[in-house]
């Protein structure tokens, strides 16, 4: 918005309104998205803390736009969350990493992890294990190759029902992650009511590694506690060397983060698999 008066009054009255149509542009885009191609997924590695050894990789989704370029996730998923187009966005997901799990089998590295994010409305669905259930037997992905990464925001008020639902899928053999561990309210109640198999510590909490003694400390207990409860942990995040050590000594079991990779279009993920020379 370009100033107006002193009050910054009408200023910021336009700059509203300009919110709002960018809102409005964005929500109708994102309805050409899936007809016009204009999704991806990208892969970001994971690697065993200590020696690097390949764990898989997260899918992570990317839209570029014709119009508008690339989004951040965090802008267009919340709007795919409102409109419901989550769901069969989600769907899409899974199964292109499905695809993957296949590919990368195919490729000669096996037993390899690939973690799906799953949204709070997804898990909501009635259907969503029935699905998800559907999706890996028709791709013929066993269950025991992908992770389904959820959010501890997700089970604020479903509280019984998002539990039965993640038992459910780890019953199927899906592996279930806490995401951004420690970021929300009530980490510790989640962790010892619902059946998780993997936490993932938030990278805020690793940014201040290892120069920050209470992000060190609250990283150490963190992946105390996970280990006391039989759970492993990825660090998020990490970047530098620096960060990848604390994690390591502290017992943290695998990492994520630039210093091992960024997210790369599926194209490249085998040939990184396969180039990757440990630590
Ligand atoms: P997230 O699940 O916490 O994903 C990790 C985010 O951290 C990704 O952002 C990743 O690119 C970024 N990241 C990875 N390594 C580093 C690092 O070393 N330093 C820094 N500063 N950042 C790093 P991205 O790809 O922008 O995704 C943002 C969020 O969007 C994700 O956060 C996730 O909540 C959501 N998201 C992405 N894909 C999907 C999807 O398919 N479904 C759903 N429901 N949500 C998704
Ligand atoms: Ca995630
Ligand atoms: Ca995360
Ligand atoms: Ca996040």
């Amino acid at each position: 918005a370009k100033a107006a008066g002193k009050g910054g009054m009408v200023k910021y009255d336009q700059s509203m309104s300009e919110r709002t149509t960018a809102r409005v542009r964005l929500f109708n885009r994102l309805r050409t998205a899936e007809s016009a191609g204009a999704f991806a997924v990208y892969y970001q590695p994971q690697v065993r803390a200590t020696d690097g050894r390949i764990r898989g990789a997260e899918a992570l989704l990317r839209w570029r736009d014709a119009e508008l370029g690339m989004v951040p996730p965090d802008q267009f998923i919340p709007a795919c969350e409102e409109t419901g187009q989550i769901i069969p966005v989600g769907e899409w997901v899974l199964r292109q990493t499905c695809r993957m799990v296949r590919r990368l089998e195919e490729a000669g590295v096996p037993d390899l992890i690939l973690s799906v994010n799953v949204s709070v409305v997804q898990l909501m669905q009635s259907d969503f294990v029935k699905t998800a259930a559907r999706i890996a037997e028709q791709e013929q992905v066993d269950p025991r190759r992908l992770e389904l990464e959820i959010t501890e925001s997700v089970m604020m008020g479903a509280y019984d029902e998002a539990s039965r639902r993640l038992r459910a899928l780890r019953d199927i053999g899906f592996n279930t992650s806490l995401d951004d561990f420690g970021v929300g309210y009530s980490s510790l109640t989640y962790l010892r009511q619902f059946p998780f198999s993997t936490l993932k510590l938030d990278k805020s909490f690793v940014k201040g590694l290892p120069e920050e003694r209470t992000d060190c400390a609250m990283v150490r207990s963190i992946i105390r506690i996970a280990e006391d409860l039989g759970l492993e942990t990825v660090g998020e995040g990490v970047e530098v060397d620096g960060q990848r050590d604390v994690l390591a000594e502290s017992g943290c079991t695998w990492l994520q983060g630039y210093l091992i990779g960024r997210p790369m279009p599926e194209a490249d993920l085998p040939g990184f698999f396969a180039g990757w020379p440990g630590f």
